[in-house]
């Protein structure tokens, strides 16, 4: 998937828009969802330019995927999400709707989260 530069998550990441803050360290940055579908949704997005897990995983070195996920863990733990729970969600390309062209991982939390994904019809 090619990189858009212009995609809304770069733009918060270069600090051209405003985005409500979590966390933020060398890997990644945190900030809350726009739109929540949970009491607690944070989406945690890499550094670097990135369209989607699999370009992350595929061209990202193992010091940042690595630092990337060990960052999405203390944005959880911090959160204070670990005792009671929480999803984490990644979305890639047009069948799951992938939105934001930017690799980011969804962290849901906050009550009980129901069945992980709608049944198919049998
Ligand atoms: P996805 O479908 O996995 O690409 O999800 C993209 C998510 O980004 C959605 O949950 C949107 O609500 C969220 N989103 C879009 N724009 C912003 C923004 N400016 N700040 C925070 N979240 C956003």
């Amino acid at each position: 998937m090619a990189y858009d530069e212009q995609n809304v998550f770069a733009k918060i990441l270069r600090g051209e828009i405003p985005c409500n803050k979590v966390y933020e360290d060398e890997f990644a940055l945190a900030f809350h969802d726009i739109n929540p579908m949970a009491p607690v949704h944070v989406l945690v997005v890499p550094r670097g330019a990135y369209a989607s897990f699999a370009d992350f995983a595929r061209d990202a070195d193992d010091e940042t995927v690595a630092g990337f996920f060990r960052a999405a863990n203390t944005v959880a733990r911090e959160l204070g999400l670990d005792p009671d729970g929480y999803r984490i969600l990644a979305n890639h390309g047009v069948a799951a709707r992938q939105e934001v062209q930017h690799f980011h991982l969804h962290i849901f939390g906050g009550s009980d989260l129901g069945a992980m994904i709608r049944r198919a019809a049998s």
